[in-house]
């Protein structure tokens, strides 16, 4: 892939970065974006690196912070170094401005914030766009007030255009005239954004950037950085932009909370499995011919930036269940009872829910509605019935339990086979469909109307605690 002023030699190592801001959540857009990053590095051997920006003091808190680490680890992106703190490298940033400064790429702005607010009014009045005027480009700094504050602006070119091969968009330009003179240290010595981002960018040596498309107009800011400081220190190579456009929603907007959950972690307690979420993240806007399941390794084989579509894509809830789905069945089944166990409680035992799993997890569309289905195994009797199961219980209903009950007493062999042979026999004598015999079994083994297969239920709670449970419902 081409940057804008040539290619990335092929000699560099690809550096990719991961930038998220601690805002209290792992966005999924972002995590997307974050996986196609540490996709593409690991495709090309190269480094996937972690930038947290916490330049935001009031929300960079430590709690926002971890919610982004053990998110990223959830997903089972690990990064290669340990991640850079933007808010620790606010003296590099200045220093780059200062060095700007001094070679001519950068002046001081005395123009204060009144004055500032007034330009735009005029601006706005003559309908004409909001950006700085330049009025301190060509003045001499002796010119303002003794002592008076002031920013440090960059000097972007006048005219002409700039241009970026943007792996993702394709070739995108603007009018140099758009891009003003923006500020890249404020008058307390702050760096901004657009500068922070640029120079750990350069330092952390990225060669590609792939971020949202939101930050496509930054990237015009932030390439002019980039190329004022080509000649003032070594190491300042145009990266490959991939602007990856955003997620909307299913009605076409853009992916927001009045879509329902937007936080890794929430996907998380709706009992979504990490690879489940990593595989449908993936399939969110990259595609490789019609494959839907990927595994990590094939992941890694087969990404590239070129099959990234260009177009926004939808989320769609259903077919990240329909996913979660296929991967809780391909999931090991000591594993899944590990992760069900605690949303059972306390009286969940591993072993029994591990025996059951082939079983209970072929319905299952997440973590919480296998723990449901699992937790008839270890209700206390008298087991409490849902409305539906107790309706199944009239009193025909409870005279064939207490029939089922003798003769399963009188079963010696406590086997899928034997019992269905047995229960068999008896919807013959009754001249029933065995359906009809089970689903009252069903109420009053599991409390429930759905359960695992009859037969299934009667061996995993086992012969003493079956015809206990049938014996509490028996009756005439
Ligand atoms: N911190 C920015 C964000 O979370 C990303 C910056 C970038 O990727 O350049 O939106």
């Amino acid at each position: 892939m081409a940057s804008s002023s040539g290619k990335v030699s092929d000699q560099r190592l690809v550096v990719t970065r991961f930038a998220p801001s601690p805002t209290g959540f792992l966005h999924i857009g972002n995590a997307r974006t974050g996986l196609f990053s540490w996709l593409y590095a690991r495709h090309l051997g190269g480094k996937a690196l972690l930038r947290i920006e916490d330049t935001d003091k009031k929300r960079s808190t430590q709690e926002a912070i971890d919610v982004i680490l053990e998110g990223l680890d959830w997903l089972g992106l690990e990064f290669d170094e340990e991640p850079v703190y933007q808010s620790e490298r606010a003296d590099r940033h200045a220093e780059v401005a200062m060095k700007l400064l001094e070679n001519g790429q950068a002046y001081k702005c005395f123009a204060s914030s009144e004055e500032l607010a007034e330009m735009r009014e005029q601006q706005k009045a003559k309908k004409q766009p909001l950006r700085y005027d330049g009025r301190w480009r060509d003045r001499d700094p002796s010119e303002a007030p003794e002592g008076a504050p002031f920013t440090i602006r960059i000097k972007t070119p006048e005219g002409g255009e700039t241009v970026i091969e943007d792996a993702v968009q394709g070739r995108v330009k603007v009018d140099n005239r758009e891009i003003d003179d923006f500020i890249l240290l404020r008058a307390d010595g702050t760096p901004t954004y657009m500068l922070a981002v640029v120079v750990d960018d350069m330092d952390m040596n990225c060669t590609h950037i792939i971020r949202g498309d939101d930050h496509l107009n930054n990237a015009f800011r932030q390439i002019q950085v980039i190329r004022a400081m080509q000649g003032i220190e070594d190491g300042w190579e145009e990266p490959t932009y991939a602007h990856v456009p955003l997620i909307h929603g299913n009605d076409g907007a853009k992916l927001s909370k009045r879509h329902g959950a937007l936080g890794v972690r929430d996907y998380r307690d709706m009992g979504i499995l990490p690879e489940a979420l990593f595989n449908y993240l993936l399939r969110l806007g990259w595609g490789h011919g019609d494959q839907e399941e990927f595994s990590r390794e094939e992941a890694i084989a087969l990404f590239d930036i070129n099959g990234v579509n260009k177009g926004p894509s939808r989320f769609d809830m259903k077919k990240l269940l329909s996913m979660n789905g296929n991967y809780i069945r391909a999931a090991d089944d000591a594993r899944l009872a590990s992760l069900v166990a605690p949303l059972i409680g306390p009286d969940a035992d591993q072993a029994l829910l591990t025996k059951a799993m082939p079983e209970l997890k072929t319905r299952a569309r997440d973590l919480n509605e296998l723990a449901e289905g699992a937790s008839f195994l270890f209700k206390q009797r008298p087991l409490e019935l849902t409305e539906k199961a107790a309706s199944l219980l009239d009193d025909e209903a409870k005279q064939r339990l207490s029939a089922i009950s003798e003769r399963l007493q009188a079963e010696t062999d406590w086997t899928i086979e034997a019992l269905e042979a047995s229960l068999k026999a008896y919807a013959e004598e009754l001249e029933l469909g065995l359906g009809k015999l089970a689903q009252p079994l069903r109420a009053a083994l599991t409390g429930q109307t759905t359960s695992p297969g009859i037969f299934d239920v009667l061996v995993l709670l086992g012969r003493e605690e079956s015809l206990a449970r049938i014996n509490d419902q028996a009756g005439g």
